[in-house]
């Protein structure tokens, strides 16, 4: 049972985006041309969102931590239609929400982003940290890369709000490849990373020797993303995999965030790591059904029949 003082399971922090995507273009335009789309979407994007909406749909107490411009109305509107709490959302004036155009041609898209707002998050979160904020959470998800020379400071402040805290970067080459993660994994009390990720870190390719080294590195749990094989983890000294339901995929944005989604809303509800490792699975599988970020993920009852029949 969750700690009344705790109101929220968790507070999922990191950058929130507007994805404008336009599609249906009959060129690509050269300088000084111009070429119109037949198609326009708008979407909230970013993995906090995403993962802070996946955890919204499984029935998890969630809320975002992130920085919009005075313009940013539509999105937290977005955010809580999902059921996601917005009361951690800092609004910053001097700068518009950032936004991404993405342009379809036929199978690539081609991405346009502006930072805008989310240039005075990591400074928010700091603040936020420090002033106790974060203390209604039992749990901090940071879906960014802290800044390394002041990550550890970071992590305990938010510590110091009583949360645990979990950790997925994505693919940020420096920073993966930078030694002074060595000192900074150890202090969480999970990571995320995805293949391609983990091999950037421990410079081996095979999942169990990856977690070995983890292992070895002092890092004490790692949720490993295998793609269509599932996921590997890494549990206080034990390796277990396990692999997701068979689904046809339209659409993998978003599958590692709806992966944490649902690692975190079962592992936050006190299941044991297998029944963690399981959920994640699911979710990370059934998002790729979908277009978007976190469509697929399912909610808590379609959850509990896929857990007793994907065994
Ligand atoms: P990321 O999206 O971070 O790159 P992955 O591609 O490893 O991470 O996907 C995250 C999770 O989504 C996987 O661990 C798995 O559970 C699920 N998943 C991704 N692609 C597929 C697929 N083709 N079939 C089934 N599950 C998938």
């Amino acid at each position: 049972m969750r700690d009344p003082s705790k109101p929220l399971d968790a507070i999922v922090a990191g950058e929130l985006y507007t994805d404008l995507i336009l599609s249906g273009f009959d060129f690509w335009p050269q300088p000084g041309q111009e070429a119109f789309a037949k198609k326009f979407h708008r979407e909230v994007g970013g993995g906090a969102s995403n993962t802070a909406c996946g955890m919204a749909r499984l029935g998890s107490a969630v809320s975002v931590l992130g920085v919009v411009g005075d313009d940013g109305d539509w999105l937290v509107r977005q955010l809580a239609q999902k059921g996601v709490a917005t009361s951690h959302i800092i609004c910053d004036p001097a700068e518009p929400t950032a936004f991404t155009v993405a342009i379809s041609m036929t199978e690539e898209r081609s991405f346009l982003t502006y930072p805008g707002a989310n240039r005075s998050f990591p400074a928010a979160l700091t603040r936020s940290a420090a002033a106790k904020c974060l203390a209604e959470a039992a749990h901090v998800h940071l879906a960014f890369p802290p800044d390394l020379s002041t990550a550890a400071k970071l992590l305990t402040s938010i510590r110091a709000n009583g949360c645990t805290v979990s950790l997925d970067v994505g693919w940020h080459e420096h920073w993966l490849r930078d030694a002074r993660l060595r000192e900074i994994l150890p202090l969480l009390d999970l990571f995320f990373p995805n293949e391609s990720e983990a091999h950037c870190i421990a410079g081996e390719t095979d999942p169990e020797r990856i977690l070995h080294w983890f292992s070895a590195a002092g890092i004490r749990r790692v949720a490993l993303k295998l793609g269509a094989r599932g996921a590997a983890l890494l549990w206080d000294g034990e390796i277990r995999f396990d692999t997701p339901p068979r689904v046809r995929p339209v659409d993998t944005t978003g599958a590692g965030d709806s992966f944490n989604a649902g690692f975190l809303h079962s592992w936050l509800r006190g299941e044991p790591p297998h029944t963690c490792l399981r959920t994640a699975n699911i979710c990370g599988a059934l998002s790729t059904e979908a277009y978007g970020g976190v469509a697929g993920v399912p909610d808590a009852g379609r959850l509990q029949q896929l857990l007793e029949t994907h065994s």
